[in-house]
């Protein structure tokens, strides 16, 4: 079977990369020396691992949220229900282990729901950054809920720290870890060794926490 290169970057790098881009396309990184039936020979040898990823990337983008009645939704950790009611006094209503939505409302669901939960995130957030924030013997300034695409948080140079409300879908030991990350970069404002080694001492597996959020990020979407 002969796989499609898409592109090689050559930098002075000193080993070959592979990477399946979002669009399932192969990229390769390698040294500028490096001959292309060398490269070439590297893919072959690689088939399967590539053909595993371009299926992964492939599926990663059927997942579409189950917003339907009797379908689960997990935020902040916690399981609910969803459940359309007739007459019900608010257009999203959380109570107990349900998420009752207003029939008249359903086809809002996902800008209410969204609204619910950067409500819900701003608690959960100065919560959890209040205990790590301790844990750790840091200071912040402010928490803010943020709609960024591409970060899951950030850390500004005055203490500020924001945080992406999609996290509500994500694992709480994921969320932990961005809240640990986040309050590192209070001590080290880079992504140096020292820095990692601050996230290790808080978050043992913040590695695996990376990976799953780099694997699944399609996951967080509402
Ligand atoms: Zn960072």
């Amino acid at each position: 079977m002969q796989i499609e290169i898409f592109k090689i970057i050559r930098s002075n790098r000193k080993t070959i990369a592979l990477k399946i881009d979002n669009q399932s396309n192969l990229i390769i990184k390698a040294p500028s020396s490096v001959p292309l039936s060398y490269i070439q020979k590297i893919v072959q040898q690689k088939q399967n691992w590539i053909i595993a990823k371009k299926i992964e990337v492939q599926n990663r983008k059927k997942f579409t949220r189950n917003l339907s009645d009797g379908a689960s939704i997990t935020i902040f950790g916690k399981d609910y229900i969803i459940q359309y009611v007739d007459n019900l006094q608010f257009a999203l209503h959380l109570k107990n282990q349900l998420l009752q939505v207003a029939n008249d409302q359903s086809k809002y669901i996902k800008p209410l729901l969204k609204h619910l939960i950067i409500k819900m995130a701003k608690e959960f957030f100065s919560v959890h950054v209040a205990k790590w924030a301790s844990i750790m013997g840091v200071k912040y300034n402010r928490i803010s809920i943020k709609n960024t695409i591409s970060r899951w948080g950030s850390c500004s140079s005055l203490g500020n720290l924001n945080f992406n409300w999609k996290l509500a879908f994500a694992p709480v030991e994921i969320i932990e870890y961005i809240v640990i990350h986040e309050l590192s970069h209070l001590r080290y404002l880079n992504h140096s060794v020292d820095f990692w080694n601050e996230v290790r001492k808080y978050c043992p597996e913040y590695k695996k926490h990376k990976k799953w959020l780099r694997d699944n990020a399609q996951l967080l979407e509402l």
